[in-house]
């Protein structure tokens, strides 16, 4: 079985600066002068369950005012990865540090720092979007809490359901209530997994309008998803995983062998080949020893 402690083999997951690059996973390094602290910084960073190694160690940094986006298939680790970086899981083996606080030691304290959406998370079911939105503001410690709750239920469009349970929201309805629970604080850094998977085009838009706004404004966004358009629309870099391995980092169009080529093109050849060799490998009952 494969082991966590595959230091040689370890991607470099962070190409700085945002440029072309022949090497996905590896650009050359800041210059000197340029170098800044990142905001979220992995190093060997792995996670196994049992004897499931469902994330393989990686290195990633992400720096203020970047879009980072990793995007995989169902099953690639997309979201095992983005609970690591929250503190929401334990990693197996590695260090891991979000705005300097330390993710194993602090979780509270992390989680306290940042904005967060995870996937199929809906809000509390006995809470109206009001109430809810409410208890956020006052937690985050918002000014002009009324103000800034009416605001995102306007919005969201929920005024009409201000004061419905959200258990009897839709899918869709409760994903936008999490989502302005996580826009109302505008968190310098912003972690999302499959935000938009139960929005209507018009929502999506809006929101992706929204987070590209906020970097512009400094913030910083670490986004997980298999929709690659939100990749090409929205991300400076990206890293393609599959079965908990970085196959490729890059910018979009560094990503890319040629300009004819697109990003699902880059993703069938990247996944697609991981795939065609772990069914190889099946077949031939090869495991990943050298790793
Ligand atoms: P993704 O978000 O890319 O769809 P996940 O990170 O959720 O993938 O899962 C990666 C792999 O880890 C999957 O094969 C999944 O079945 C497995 N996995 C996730 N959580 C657990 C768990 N708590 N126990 C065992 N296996 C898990």
């Amino acid at each position: 079985m494969v082991g966590l402690h595959g230091g040689s083999r370890v991607h470099r997951c962070f190409p700085y600066p945002l440029q072309a690059s022949n090497e996905n996973h590896r650009v050359a390094p800041p210059s000197m002068g340029e170098e800044r602290k990142p905001l979220v910084r992995a190093v060997d960073m792995g996670k196994r369950y049992g004897d499931f190694v469902a994330l393989h160690p990686l290195n990633v940094e992400v720096h203020s005012g970047e879009f980072f986006g990793v995007f995989g298939p169902n099953g690639a680790g997309k979201s095992t990865f983005i609970k690591l970086l929250t503190g929401q899981l334990r990693p197996s083996i590695g260090q891991i540090e979000i705005l300097g606080i330390d993710a194993e030691d602090s979780p509270q304290k992390l989680k306290a720092n940042i904005g967060i959406v995870p996937e199929s998370e809906s809000p509390p079911s006995f809470l109206t979007p009001a109430e809810f939105l409410q208890f956020v503001a006052r937690l985050r410690g918002l000014d002009n809490l009324e103000q800034n709750v009416e605001h995102w239920l306007d919005w969201f469009g929920l005024q009409e359901k201000r004061d419905t349970m959200c258990k009897d929201l839709s899918k869709g309805q409760r994903q936008k209530v999490m989502l302005a629970s996580a826009f109302i604080h505008k968190p310098k850094l912003l972690f999302l997994d499959e935000p938009f998977a139960n929005l209507d085009p018009i929502y999506q838009r809006k929101c992706r309008e929204w987070l590209l706004d906020h970097v512009k404004d400094g913030g910083t966004i670490f986004l997980c998803s298999h929709v690659l358009e939100m990749a090409e629309r929205m991300c400076n870099r990206m890293a393609i995983i599959n079965n908990g391995k970085v196959l490729a980092a890059g910018t979009v169009t560094g990503l890319k062998e040629n300009e004819s080529e697109t990003l699902e093109d880059v993703f069938i050849r990247l996944v697609g080949h991981s795939i065609e060799e772990a069914e190889r490998n099946n077949e031939e009952g090869v495991s990943n020893e050298e790793e």
